[in-house]
């Protein structure tokens, strides 16, 4: 596990949701690359950045991997969850995961940050929309907070960060 001095961030989401656009906007400015290539299958991403630990995954895959993900879930002290929210088909499945996760016990303290992402996307839903989907004022005795971020430019991301960081410091 982690040191107790390092704090873990989990990533989590669908495919294509922009998980590694925005991871590759957390990572420290000289290990970012240039073009992401769309996760598959399972893949782990992980970097230090100011103590803290980001590690992402994708939810893809019908759960194939869940077991091999929940071992992450007991060095979490953060979740950040990514929807698409463009992707109305696909938001009942991202609500699916996202009530398994909530039910870990490993999870059940840990605050989860939102991003409604793609915001920059016409069609796009609001993050008031999306979280009345994913039904998130049920949930009452954890920290949670949803904010529209476009992954590309960076619109949103770092106010979400910042009230990440609040919750674990
Ligand atoms: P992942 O599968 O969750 O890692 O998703 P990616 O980071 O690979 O992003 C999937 C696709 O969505 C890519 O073509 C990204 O360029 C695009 N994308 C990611 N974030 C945004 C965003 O905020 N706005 C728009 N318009 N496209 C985005």
């Amino acid at each position: 596990g982690l040191g107790p001095e390092k704090v873990g961030v989990l990533i989590v989401g669908l495919d294509n949701s922009g998980k590694s656009t925005l991871l590759n906007r957390l990572r420290p400015k000289k290990a970012r690359t240039a073009d992401v290539v769309p996760t598959i299958g399972f893949q782990v991403e992980s970097f230090l950045k100011h103590g803290i630990q980001f590690t992402a995954f994708d939810m893809s895959g019908a759960g194939r991997y869940r077991s091999l993900w929940e071992a992450y879930f007991k060095d979490a002290q953060a979740v950040i969850f990514v929807i698409d929210a463009t992707d109305l088909v696909r938001m009942c499945v991202a609500k699916d995961e996202l009530e398994l996760m909530l039910r870990h016990p490993d999870l059940r303290k840990v605050p989860f940050l939102f991003y409604a992402n793609k915001s920059d996307v016409p069609k796009c839903w609001t993050a008031l929309q999306c979280a009345q989907a994913l039904q998130l004022d049920e949930n009452k005795d954890k920290p949670w907070n949803i904010l529209a971020s476009n992954a590309l430019t960076g619109e949103g991301v770092e106010e979400g960060i910042d009230w990440l960081a609040e919750m674990i410091k």
